[in-house]
């Protein structure tokens, strides 16, 4: 998940970023093979979404496939100690007060991480974006500031030498970076991947001498953007090659319905936008290993049973006989939180039962507590974050519900495919590239069932069918086995990343 930016002005302009820490000869890695992966969150430095498990398992991904992949994100509270030797590569000036990039392994992952340290703009109680006043109002440029350490380190490599062949900015936090290189003439070739176009780094026009961007682009075909400006426009019309996380999503954002206002820049970029799945970690999210659960596999399930019945315990559930169904999710507008309490009774009717975790909205929130007061014995929630949970809640499930508006790609469901949790999903975005509807003509690679559109009808529709499904026993276990045998790690989709930057680093 991703902030959307509040609109404030009042920013001062920030003078260009400068280095006084002299590059000492040349790094070892592989020359024309390096690229600096730019984003505001990687697992498990720091996570509030999907995009963090992505920029976080990319890196070995990609190492696969012999690229040097380095990550770059704000050295928020507490990070620089979880890097093994950190050491400063880079020191600069960034919105007037000094800056320090920190390069270092992330301890646990492996990978190596580029952190800025700002104080100023970074040291700050609460989550990556903001606290319990909402957004920080400074957003803009605190990302901003990322995206310009960044473009340093494209134009003249840190302490060590080591310069990365292409810049990868994931969303509109990194999403400046492109448009700073282009200004500036840098060749370094950029790729920019949307993980969600609903976040799209709005700032009013006077903060654009602010974000170091000169007034004369301020025009329809460049910057401005309903009267404002937007990072992610900013970063989509600079870079040079764009990708969004499933192939349906890049379908689906020439469409004024998800393109949400961008839909013409999507358009007018066709000829360089491609969607390339993301992958799940499967070391980390594998039922026979996974210290939080009851190991268990596609060929033996009886594990899974075990964990069910610790899942319906520590929710309060009743020991249901019909198919006990999760959510793990953000409770917003889009993943159609709201259509959950309109929509359920199917499942409850048949003798399932529904565990929630997840936190967002207040008034969803308060939806799922009077769901759960109604329902009591049957559907149970808990508020909150907790990654240990959602592996348990994944592992004893029968089901996942994902009905959301829209889904750039989607996690949840490849974890409970991974789990043999059949997902309940909308069609749209990487649901409906990720999970098999038993359609008479596929009902043997069936992994999930579908709905459309996104209502709370089609929803209960669905539910009835899930419920159908889970009373067939031999059907259900088959369209576990498939779920569970189905590939969705890293391999292909770090194969498609590496021939992209093959194309741009030459
Ligand atoms: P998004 O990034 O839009 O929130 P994704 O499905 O791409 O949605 O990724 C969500 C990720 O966050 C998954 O790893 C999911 O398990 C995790 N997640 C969401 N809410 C919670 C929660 N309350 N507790 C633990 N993990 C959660």
């Amino acid at each position: 998940m991703t902030a959307r930016t509040p609109a404030k002005s009042g920013a001062k302009a920030p003078k260009p970023a400068r280095t006084n820490v002299r590059a000492k000869g040349t790094a070892a890695s592989a020359p024309g093979r390096r690229v600096l992966s730019l984003a505001s969150e990687a697992a498990p430095l720091i996570k509030t979404g999907g995009l963090a498990d992505v920029v976080g398992a990319l890196p070995a991904a990609l190492a696969a496939e012999g690229w040097d992949m380095r990550v770059m994100l704000p050295a928020y509270p507490g990070l620089r100690d979880r890097l093994t030797d950190a050491r400063p590569v880079w020191t600069g000036v960034l919105y007037d007060l000094p800056a320090t990039l920190w390069l270092g392994q992330v301890a646990g992952a492996g990978w190596w991480a580029y952190l800025l340290e700002a104080p100023h703009l970074y040291d700050r109680a609460g989550g990556p974006y903001g606290g319990p006043e909402g957004d920080h109002p400074d957003n803009p440029e605190r990302f901003a500031a990322l995206c310009q350490a960044a473009v340093a380190i494209c134009g003249q490599g840190d302490a060590a030498g080591w310069r990365p062949d292409v810049l990868h900015a994931h969303d509109w936090q990194a999403a400046l970076a492109p448009a700073y290189l282009r200004e500036s003439g840098a060749t370094t070739p950029s790729v920019l991947t949307i993980h969600n176009m609903a976040f799209q780094g709005y700032a009013p026009a006077d903060r654009l001498p602010a974000l170091g961007l000169p007034l004369a682009r301020f025009t329809h075909d460049a910057y401005e953007y309903h009267g404002g400006f937007s990072a992610l426009k900013a970063g989509l019309i600079s870079c040079d090659r764009i990708t969004t996380v499933s192939p349906r999503y890049a379908l689906e954002l020439m469409r004024a319905e998800f393109g949400m206002g961008l839909e013409g820049v999507i358009q007018a970029r066709a000829g360089v936008l491609s969607g390339i799945l993301n992958g799940i970690d499967q070391q980390v999210w594998n039922p026979e290993t996974d210290p939080e659960v009851v190991p268990f596999h596609a060929g033996n399930l009886a594990g899974k049973a075990e964990n069910r019945a610790r899942l319906l315990a520590a929710f309060g559930l009743d020991p249901v006989a019909g198919a006990l169904a999760v959510i793990v999710s953000r409770l917003t507008h889009q993943k159609g939180i709201d259509l959950i309490a309109e929509g359920i009774a199917p499942l409850l009717d048949g003798g399932g039962a529904l565990a929630v975790l997840g936190s967002g909205d207040p008034w969803l929130e308060g939806a799922m507590a009077g769901l759960a007061a109604r329902y009591p014995g049957r559907v149970g929630l808990r508020l909150g974050y907790d990654e240990a949970l959602s592996h348990r809640m994944y592992a004893g499930a029968d089901a996942v519900l994902v009905p959301s508006r829209f889904e750039p790609c989607g996690l949840t469901q490849l974890y409970g495919l991974r789990y043999g949790a059949l997902p309940v999903v909308a069609a749209t975005g990487g649901l409906w590239d990720t999970v098999v509807d038993p359609t008479p003509a596929l009902a043997d690679q069936a992994t999930g069932v579908m709905m459309m559109p996104t209502d709370a009808l089609a929803l209960r529709q669905a539910l009835r069918r899930l419920v159908d499904l889970h009373a067939d026993r031999d059907r259900f276990h088959r369209m576990q086995q498939n779920a569970m045998r189905a590939d969705f790690g890293w391999s292909a989709s770090a194969r498609a990343y590496a021939a992209l930057y093959r194309g741009l680093a030459g």
